[in-house]
């Protein structure tokens, strides 16, 4: 509270948000009411916890700590390393690492910025790297670049050379990987994907990494949290360094980690390697806020209950997955072993973006995706979903059985408005399901499945938030 000292250039500073900057309070009571009258299938995203928002929004934002534990550049860090130190043994715990084997760095500000430490740690400029393509699933940091450009810095400062899934099966070849590795002899294989229903060999890469003299690095950003709850392979075993984010299935607040081996007989400088890297070579002081946010959900995370947590939201993508066969629908590998499944709607003739953009006229959240095979990569042929945030608003397979319905429903009112459109142009796809037009059916069908999936969709809680007294904000466009 102000003092009645408090001189007036200071008085802002106790006022509340919806005092101080209405305008922004309500752009986020927006988004707080399209996360509740939604449903959010985006297969990188999560409802994280009320405790890890309230570390998150918390006053250790003012602090700069830039150094490590107990080797600062700054005062008054006391805390500061307390939680720094709490932080690194709950990410151990939670992955379940012997601290003689295994070191972190927690102060990655998100999971690019760990990759890109990670790399600066590992290899030299212009060195060679391998990671799984971009329309293949893989993630941009991994070395992406397009014909006419390097488009990230992981091609811009390094030579890339991507590999790729197997076209008959879609799953991983490994063979032909270690062929090209065997020619290309890269410094460093990078593993881990954005867009993988299925789960790794570490076993296979390590052994075409040992033979090529390279680093193995393992980027688990999506599945961090279903390796934790040991439902899925371990990269631990075999990986030299493993990064992640920490918001995406691990269910914490938007940030990285970089986990390094200690016992490497020819590298026993890696901790310091990847510790100068993350500071002062890629970024300045850690975000304290979010440091204490991601320790708080670390320590979620290694609770049982997260362990349940994470074998409804694969049991929930499997039953996704069938649903979706059983309505005659084509999954790029058939299913899935993870969070996420990879739909293939050029069987039936429709693109990604227009299904993307039908979804969000409903509430749906999805994103458009490559699948194999594409023919263009600025005309994805499928969409990609995730079973983690609704699995976190406490849905099971029957409630997600209603789930693929809708989707079954939208793909086929996607039809209807291709129809209508008149084109196969997106702009006209948009026009007759946003607009009603003398004797069409599409838009009305769009109106009445939003308004079905709204009904179904406010019945479920929403962390952090109490639903039951919220109330429409200003400013939401719906009738
Ligand atoms: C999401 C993702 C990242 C990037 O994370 P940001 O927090 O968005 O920077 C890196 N690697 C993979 C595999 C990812 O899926």
């Amino acid at each position: 509270m102000a003092t009645a000292n408090t001189p007036d250039f200071n008085k802002p500073l106790y006022a509340p948000l919806a005092e101080i900057d209405p305008e922004v309070k309500n752009i986020i009571d927006k988004e707080v009411w399209r996360q509740f009258t939604g449903l959010e299938l985006i297969a990188s995203e999560n409802l994280t916890s009320r405790a890890t928002m309230e570390a998150n929004g918390s006053i250790l934002t003012n602090k700069y700590s830039e150094g490590l534990p107990n080797a600062r550049y700054y005062g008054g860090n006391e805390y500061i390393d307390e939680l720094e130190i709490l932080c690194r043994k709950r990410a151990l715990q939670a992955f379940n690492l012997d601290p003689a084997k295994w070191g972190v760095n927690v102060q990655p500000y998100s999971g690019s910025t760990a990759n890109f430490a990670a790399l600066t740690a590992l290899i030299q400029p212009n060195d060679r790297l391998m990671g799984l393509g971009l329309p293949d699933g893989g993630h941009l940091t991994h070395g992406y670049y397009t014909a006419k450009k390097k488009m990230t810095a992981s091609s811009i400062y390094f030579q890339s050379f991507p590999y790729s899934i197997t076209p008959e099966t879609n799953l991983i070849d490994y063979e032909g990987l270690a062929s090209q590795a065997k020619i290309f002899k890269p410094r460093l294989i990078i593993c881990g994907a954005s867009a993988y229903p299925r789960d790794w060999d570490y076993a296979n890469l390590k052994k075409t990494a040992t033979k090529e003299g390279a680093w193995l690095m393992a980027d688990i950003a999506h599945t961090s949290g279903l390796v934790a709850a040991q439902e899925l392979n371990s990269p631990f075993e075999y990986c030299d360094v493993v990064t992640t984010t920490t918001h995406k299935t691990l269910r914490g607040p938007r940030a990285g980690l970089i986990f390094f081996r200690k016992d490497l007989e020819n590298a026993k400088d890696l901790e310091k390697r990847v510790n100068d890297a993350v500071f002062p070579a890629c970024q300045g002081g850690p975000h304290n806020n979010t440091i204490a946010a991601v320790a708080t959900s670390l320590l979620q995370a290694s609770q049982p209950s997260f362990r349940a947590y994470a074998k409804q939201v694969i049991s929930n993508a499997r039953t996704l997955a069938s649903t979706l066969i059983e309505h005659g629908y084509k999954l790029q590998t058939g299913g899935t072993d993870n969070h996420l499944i990879l739909w293939d709607l050029r069987p039936i003739g429709l693109t990604g973006s227009k299904v993307e953009k039908v979804c969000d006229l409903m509430g749906i959240t999805i994103n458009k995706n490559a699948v194999s095979g594409d023919a263009s990569a600025q005309v994805p042929g499928g969409i990609r979903l995730g079973t983690s945030a609704l699995t976190s608003r406490d849905m099971r397979e029957e409630d997600i059985k209603v789930v693929a319905g809708f989707l079954h429903r939208a793909v086929q009112i996607s039809l209807v408005l291709q129809k209508e459109a008149g084109s196969k142009l997106l702009k006209d796809f948009v026009r007759v399901a946003t607009t009603q037009e003398e004797g069409k059916e599409g838009y009305k069908q769009v109106k009445q499945l939003r308004d079905e999936v709204r009904a179904f969709a406010t019945k479920w809680p929403l962390p952090g938030v109490d639903v039951a007294t919220l109330t429409k904000p200003e400013g939401i466009l719906e009738d």
